[in-house]
């Protein structure tokens, strides 16, 4: 059944807007004087002098993690390119001097703007080679070349992987420094 709605019929002051427009005006005047002397109603955050501090469970962008001596724990095995959804990691491997290693990538390359950082990546990487806990929020930039991310830019951000070598997970004290095994294969 159709519902009758009373319309109200402005009269001749509401008509004019004059009243209105003045009532409008004396708010935002409050509201501007407030804020420039007293920032009491201000919640724009003054980005990037100011930082909201991240949530602690916030994690960051990728990275690589490195082995014992230094070198990228990465195998080049695509585990995690075949994983991603978005289909944004390009890795090139190449055969190792190490016959315990196999492979390593020689170019590592994740297109932050395709990726939809799910975390599939490092869920599917079985040696604890990428990482997506850098604590690093993926910054704007002027071009789509400069939101990939290659492999420089990833070791830059790496940690000592908290498993052994062969992909066995150490134990660690409070103050993150590994302890345990370091097989060497
Ligand atoms: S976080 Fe997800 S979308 Fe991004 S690179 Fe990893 S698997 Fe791909
Ligand atoms: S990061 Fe992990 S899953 Fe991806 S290619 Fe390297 S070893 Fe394989």
């Amino acid at each position: 059944m159709a519902k009758l709605v009373n319309r109200i019929q402005p009269d001749l002051v509401q008509q004019s807007y004059v009243v209105e427009i003045a009532k409008g005006l004396a708010i935002t005047s409050r509201a501007f004087v407030r804020n420039l002397f007293g920032k009491k109603d201000i919640v724009t955050v003054q980005y990037p002098e100011q930082k909201v501090p991240y949530a602690p469970r916030f994690r960051g962008k990728h990275l690589l993690t490195k082995r014992d001596d230094g070198q990228v724990r990465c195998v080049a095995c695509m585990l995690c390119a075949t994983a991603c959804p978005a289909n944004c990691i390009t890795i090139v491997a190449a055969e190792h001097d190490d016959r315990g290693i196999e492979k390593y990538p020689t170019q590592f390359e994740i297109d932050l703007l395709k990726c939809i950082y799910c975390g599939f990546c490092e869920e599917a990487c079985p040696c604890d080679a990428i990482r997506m806990d850098s604590g690093v929020h993926t910054l704007p930039s002027y071009t789509r070349r400069d939101q990939k991310t290659g492999k420089v830019d990833l070791l830059a951000l790496a940690k000592l992987s908290t498993a052994s070598q062969g992909g066995e997970f150490r134990a660690t004290d409070h103050e993150g420094t590994a302890h345990g095994r370091s097989s060497h294969h």
